[in-house]
């Protein structure tokens, strides 16, 4: 897609981007190349005028859950907060590779850490998205024993986002599990309760309730595709949407 053509169908967005984002398929840390694929994008996306925040994940270092399993003396709490520090280390490595090409930014964490980044305020994140910043949102939602999908659900929530923007490594939400089976059947567009009652793998199920009890709808699409995140805002049928409507009859 031409950048010079998107035309955003949505006023504000929030992209919740997994932390597999900042590495190499089947590789842990940040790969640089990887940040930079995924900031070029954003930065082509928001050229269109659309109010992005960000929503990352921490999974390329830590969750808290599997290590909290393999790590006797590390109390669950403990080990879910460390999630959350983790996804600081994404925003702060998003941010410098945003800012690189061009894009104004601010990190706002919901963890109070003055030192590097603000702390979550609605207000002022709105200000910003109105000024034409991107706003990345660390550390979750601040509380543990939850993931960022849910984070996402609640910031798009509270900034009252058009939509969330959900990036994956597959091209949408399938019948089964793609990578296992090759027949499996992608939706272009499927309910909130079809997706909870067969319990397809789109967002963790706090998440899902929270998007369909307010109504926001969910595009889950492969981002690792060069344009698909300006195809997803600019409202292109692109992966699948979640809403509450679900497929035309
Ligand atoms: N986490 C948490 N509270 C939150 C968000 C995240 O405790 O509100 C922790 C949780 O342990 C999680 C980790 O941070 O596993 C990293 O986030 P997530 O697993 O959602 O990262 P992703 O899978 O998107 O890379």
């Amino acid at each position: 897609m031409s950048v010079s053509n998107l035309r955003p169908a949505y006023k504000r967005v929030l992209l919740k981007i997994s932390g597999e984002s900042f590495c190499r398929e089947g590789e842990s840390g940040i790969s640089m190349a990887e940040l930079s694929s995924v900031a070029e994008q954003i930065r082509d996306v928001v050229k269109g005028g659309v109010q992005l925040a960000i929503v990352c994940g921490g999974g390329n270092i830590l969750r808290g859950k599997q290590f909290a399993d393999i790590s006797q003396q590390i109390v669950p709490s403990t080990a879910h907060y460390m999630g959350m520090l983790a996804t600081v280390i994404n925003g702060l490595a998003l941010q410098d590779a945003l800012e690189s090409v061009g894009v104004a930014t601010r990190l706002q964490s919901a963890i109070r850490m003055e030192g590097v980044a603000e702390p979550f305020i609605r207000r002022r994140c709105l200000r910003h998205l109105e000024k034409g910043r991107v706003v990345i949102l660390a550390a979750g939602t601040g509380s543990p024993f939850v993931t960022t999908d849910t984070a996402a659900a609640l910031r798009a929530r509270e900034i009252d986002a058009d939509v969330v923007l959900k990036g994956t490594k597959v091209d949408g939400v399938y019948s089964e599990d793609p990578m296992k089976n090759p027949h499996a059947i992608r939706y272009s567009d499927i309910s909130f309760r079809e997706v909870l009652e067969q319990n397809l793998q789109v967002m963790d199920a706090q998440a899902m309730h929270h998007c369909m009890e307010h109504k926001i709808d969910i595009i889950v699409f492969n981002y690792k595709k060069v344009g698909n995140i300006a195809r997803a805002v600019s409202g292109e049928r692109i992966g699948t949407r979640v809403s509450t409507e679900g497929r035309a009859s």
